[in-house]
């Protein structure tokens, strides 16, 4: 049926809206903006908290925008006294059972409901009375809870349970009693949480954060027995200039490595290099799972968030898992042999700082099995929001930083690399070195723009040298499980699979600068940041892994080939079922 298009007035500006369209998404139209706090596009649309009220001429008492639909004729008032009054209230009562530590919450100036109590001029909170007092849950080795901050908006428990499909935590009690927690109210750390941090990106206070290591890495900086290593994975350059009010998507590679050798560390490098890498392990991985078709498809593992969720979920479909380690992991532990060696340093006092765009890394790094000697293949791991909070405190104008380079020669990736940090792109990297391998010629176009893109789960077939490989691509586990399910029912007849948790891949990770609810409306956050990422790996020399003359250099000089002896001890690991817990 062909879809109406209403005509109604919004502030005095005639409007013509889909009849379909909110009050909200029609004033968006016209360049009316609509406070909102708990709304959520396309998460949470439940019109709880009211803060998007308005007032429809000839309609009793208030609308709510977020979810009230537009009809023919509406007259529409977005900040009428009694609007403004009312939202008043509700900032009010909300502020009223708030720890209302603004001067040292990380949210302070990033924080939607300290915003609206700003734009709304809340001076004196007139309802007090008794305040809820929850114990901070600081157990988990990535996330935070205060819920002394929390405002109830259920942002988090909508992302967990509808874009994850986890279900880690949720609303129980009632009445003043009602709080967000999980079952048992068990730590985050002890219930079936991947680490994957996209709670935190959804919330608008500080009732969420990740656990800060910011204070590790400044003691090691002062160590003058610590020769101190930062590496910087692909999506962090694309996001971490938007800390200092760039526009989303800049590419700020060159000002974040000048930024880090002021902040003191011995040596800069990439992650990107690490990302090589595993694909140089991946692709041989992959060519001899399918010319022995052994445990066929194989799925990547570089995502620790979807690691623990197969882990937790899928015990028995473990072996499909790559046995690559992740990038950051692989660098590390080459950083601590290879490097080590080559340039005469103890490794025992090398200490790795991995700058990441995900909190599921600071849980990955802490995992037994990802060691080697006795020695973490990396000791300390910092989001982009740490680290813009690092370069703050270091007194560096960022904006005005001139470019530099990452320290050679482990800090020279190519473009394949660059990509990982997208959904996709850890398989167009891969196909890149598989297809060369297989078929022994040079790729004519590399790019497989059939992998790109946000679309949910995104499955191609690709011809090599005769072969028909069927390979998927997933983001965000409520994806993940779907290929799960169908593995499990035995119905996939792929042979490669990606999965990223976080939707869109790392460039979205729970680590990452957090967007205000009116920007991801408006913006395809996503989209730009990995558009970036393409960027970089279109104008790089080299853009297939096994071209890098640091892989040739290494295995040559050291581990000899893809898969070696060395190469496993090293580079790949084990995983082990996990106990699930549901709420
Ligand atoms: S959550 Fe927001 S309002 Fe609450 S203390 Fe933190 S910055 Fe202030
Ligand atoms: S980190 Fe991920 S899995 Fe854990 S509670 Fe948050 S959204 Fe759920
Ligand atoms: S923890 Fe944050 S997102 Fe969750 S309900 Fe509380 S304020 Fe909302």
């Amino acid at each position: 049926m062909e879809e109406k298009t209403v005509n109604l007035t919004i502030d005095g500006t005639k409007v013509k809206a889909n009849e379909k369209m909110t009050i909200l998404e029609a004033a968006k139209l016209v360049g009316i903006d609509i406070p909102t706090l708990c709304f959520l596009k396309d998460v949470n649309e439940v019109g709880d908290c009211r803060m998007c009220i308005v007032e429809v001429e000839g309609k009793k008492g208030f609308a709510t925008s977020c979810i009230q639909k537009v009809e023919e004729g509406m007259v529409i008032h977005t900040h009428s006294p009694a609007v403004l009054e009312a939202r008043r209230v509700v900032l009010d009562l909300i502020l009223s059972n708030h720890h209302k530590d603004c001067l040292t919450c990380s949210r302070s100036g990033n924080c939607e409901l300290q915003n609206l109590a700003i734009k709304f001029n809340v001076q004196n909170i007139e309802y007090t009375g008794e305040q809820s007092e929850h114990l901070i849950d600081d157990l988990s080795p990535s996330i935070v809870r205060d819920f002394n901050k929390c405002i109830l908006c259920r942002r988090c428990i909508a992302t967990c349970k509808n874009v994850q499909k986890i279900g880690a935590i949720d609303c129980i009690n009632r009445g003043f009693e009602s709080c967000i927690s999980t079952v048992g109210n068990n730590s985050l750390r002890d219930v079936n949480c991947t680490n994957c941090g996209q709670c935190i990106e959804a919330c608008p206070t500080g009732a969420l954060r990740e656990k800060d290591n910011t204070d590790e890495v400044w003691n090691v900086l002062k160590d003058d027995k610590k020769y101190v290593i930062v590496q910087t994975a692909p999506a962090v350059r694309v996001a971490l200039g938007e800390e200092f009010g760039l526009p989303i998507g800049t590419n700020v590679t060159g000002k974040m490595v000048t930024a880090l050798k002021k902040l003191g560390f011995d040596k800069v490098f990439d992650t990107n290099t690490g990302a090589d890498l595993t694909i140089m392990e991946e692709a041989n991985e992959f060519v001899e799972r399918l010319k022995a078709n052994r445990d066929l498809p194989m799925i990547t593992s570089c995502s620790p968030g979807w690691v623990k969720y197969i882990e937790m979920n899928y015990p028995e479909n473990l072996k499909h898992l790559s046995t690559c380690k992740s990038p950051h992991e692989m660098f590390g532990a080459i950083l601590k042999s290879y490097y080590a060696q080559k340039n005469g340093i103890d490794p025992k006092s090398i200490c790795v700082v991995s700058v990441m765009p995900c909190i599921a890394k600071k849980y990955e790094a802490k995992r037994e099995e990802l060691s080697n000697n006795g020695m973490p293949d990396v000791d300390i791991v910092v989001t982009t929001r740490e680290l813009a909070r690092m370069i703050k405190q270091g007194n560096i104008e960022f904006v005005e930083l001139d470019d530099s380079k990452f320290d050679i020669p482990m800090g020279e990736a190519t473009g394949a690399g660059a990509i990982f940090g997208t959904t996709g792109g850890v398989m167009e990297a891969a196909l890149r070195t598989v297809c060369e391998t297989l078929t022994g010629k040079e790729l004519g176009k590399i790019e497989f723009e059939s992998v790109r893109g946000e679309e949910s789960i995104k499955r191609t077939t690709i011809e090599i040298g005769g072969n028909k490989i069927k390979a998927v691509v997933a983001h965000g586990l409520a994806n993940a499980q779907k290929i799960m399910e169908e593995i499990k029912a035995g119905e996939a007849d792929y042979q490669f699979v990606e999965i990223m948790a976080c939707p869109g891949g790392c460039v979205m990770g729970g680590g990452q600068p957090i967007k205000s609810s009116k920007t991801r409306m408006n913006i395809d956050v996503r989209k730009k940041r990995a558009e970036a990422l393409y960027t970089i790996d279109g104008r790089s020399i080299i853009r297939k892994s096994h071209e890098s003359p640091v892989m040739i250099q290494l295995y040559k000089e050291y581990l000899e080939k893809p898969g070696s002896h060395k190469a496993h001890e090293l580079l790949h690991t084990h995983y082990i079922p996990r106990v699930k817990y549901n709420i």
